[in-house]
């Protein structure tokens, strides 16, 4: 194997920063049979300067499209130039940040202690980056689950407890995924229904003492900042109250929402008490436009993190210099031994475009998802739901009965995909399948929304 690359290895970084600073040229596309046959591996090696030729004819254009600025589908960030450069570096050191005493440990470190300083968190928080929220959130009630228990829960299981946690019924299948994980059950996620400003507090409080009457152990209440189906939140300073009052962990499910905290009023208001919870879990990867994958958790209590994962055998025992130093290790904080250098594209993309940048792109993505919101409101479509952050979700005729507007509104997604124009995703609102917008892209202007409001409205004619 040679030791430096092959001057294709150049050209593939060019048509890499080419591609990136095209973005709207190139929109999703399906993979052809032919690309699809040639992604079969042939075990062959033919070397480097092969495969800088296969990836630039073969990858590079058969992505989610995501980086297009017309791609509004599901909640997908959208990738930044910086992520180039940082990927590259972070390949080229590709070091293990489960522990031990280098560059990426710190870095990691600084990144951790920014967002604390974000969401106001205290200083002696911990937090770890992970692949996404989902991973962040079974990492979060594995804890609340040790504040019940105390550490031996990991030796000795719940000894029949019943625990049991509490959510809006918009709260994310993430949060079911962990209790399952975790052996609680997901039937044991009670689904509160909404008032006008999220999960109903009295409905809550009700449900919360019917379960303890009937002898079971409420222990976590997962707060939602920013719903993944309407972009909803949660009074999260009144939960906050309410799980002091009762005792309680307080989660908060913030994958993209939480970062309205760096917007303009009135988008950082709706995080406003934040702070206040005892785990947090978010994504750079979505409303930070950080390259996938990258989530965080972050958890008020140092010790009941600890307490919860902390495990070193003998043969990583830590050293008091060297490489092998370093405490506190990484690997102490989750599931996860050995890991990447998140932590590399979360600092570049932070350095690189700066926090005040990176804000003024969650608020005009809000501005966004509002414009198309009054286009969404013009008959025959319809708005399904207000506009509060970045979702917007609507129908694109609303005068057909509820069958002929589900077959219509996935009609156009699919149609508009297909054609590169824009990527809108699907939901299902009292029944009927609508169009669904969620803006978390920074290429996205004006005229991006208005083409596609005006592409799905001559569909729908
Ligand atoms: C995306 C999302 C999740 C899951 O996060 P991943 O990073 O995809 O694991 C959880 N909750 C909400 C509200 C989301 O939008």
């Amino acid at each position: 194997m040679p030791t430096a690359p092959p001057p294709t290895a150049h050209r593939l970084l060019d048509q890499c920063i080419d591609q990136l600073a095209t973005a709207r040229n190139h929109p999703w596309q399906p993979v052809p049979d032919a690309v699809q046959a040639a992604y079969t591996l042939t075990g062959t090696g033919s070397g480097e300067s092969a495969l800088a030729t296969r990836i630039a004819r073969d990858i590079l254009p058969y992505g989610t499209g995501n980086t297009h600025p017309g791609f509004f589908g599901w909640v997908h960030g959208t990738g930044l130039a910086s992520g180039i450069l940082s990927e590259m570096a972070a390949a080229t050191i590709n070091a293990n940040t489960g522990g031990r005493d280098h560059g990426a440990i710190y870095l990691e470190r600084a990144v951790i202690d920014w967002a604390k300083g974000v969401f106001d968190f205290p200083p002696a928080a911990s937090g770890l980056l992970v692949t996404g929220t989902s991973q962040a959130t079974i990492i979060a009630l594995a804890a609340a689950r040790v504040r019940v228990f105390g550490p031996k829960v990991r030796a000795q299981g719940n000894g029949g407890v019943h625990l049991t946690a509490y959510a809006g019924a918009g709260v994310h299948n993430a949060a079911r995924k962990a209790l399952e994980l975790l052996g609680l059950g997901s039937d044991n996620l009670r689904l509160i229904p909404d008032a006008a400003h999220g999960i109903d507090l009295s409905l809550l409080t009700h449900a919360i003492a019917a379960d303890r009457a009937a002898g079971a152990t409420p222990f976590a209440i997962i707060g939602t900042a920013g719903s993944v189906d309407l972009g909803r939140f949660d009074d999260l300073g009144a939960l906050a109250d309410l799980a002091a009052a009762q005792s309680l962990w307080l989660h908060v499910d913030g994958a993209f929402g939480a970062w309205t905290r760096l917007a303009d009023a009135p988008w950082r208001a709706l995080t406003d008490g934040i702070g206040r919870a005892d785990s947090l879990a978010c994504d750079f990867h979505k409303w930070m436009y950080v390259p996938y994958d990258c989530g965080m958790v972050l958890i008020r209590d140092q010790a009941e993190h600890r307490a919860a994962f902390a495990s070193r055998p003998a043969y990583l025992a830590a050293q008091t210099a060297g490489l092998g130093g370093g405490e506190p290790w990484f690997c102490d904080y989750g599931t996860d031994l050995s890991r990447g250098n998140r932590a590399l594209k979360v600092w570049s993309a932070i350095e690189t475009y700066g926090t005040a940048r990176l804000g003024a792109a969650i608020s005009d993505n809000c501005r966004m998802a509002a414009l198309m919101g009054d286009l969404a409101g013009q008959a025959p479509m319809r708005l399904m739901a207000p506009v509060v952050s970045n979702l917007c979700v609507f129908t694109a005729n609303a005068g057909l009965s509820p069958q002929a507007q589900s077959d219509l509104n996935t009609r156009i997604a699919q149609t508009l995909q297909l054609q590169g124009v824009a990527v809108f995703s699907t939901t299902n609102i009292n029944g009927i399948t609508c169009l669904r917008a969620a803006i978390t892209n920074h290429r996205t202007r004006a005229h991006d929304v208005t083409a596609a409001m005006a592409a799905v409205r001559a569909l729908a004619l």
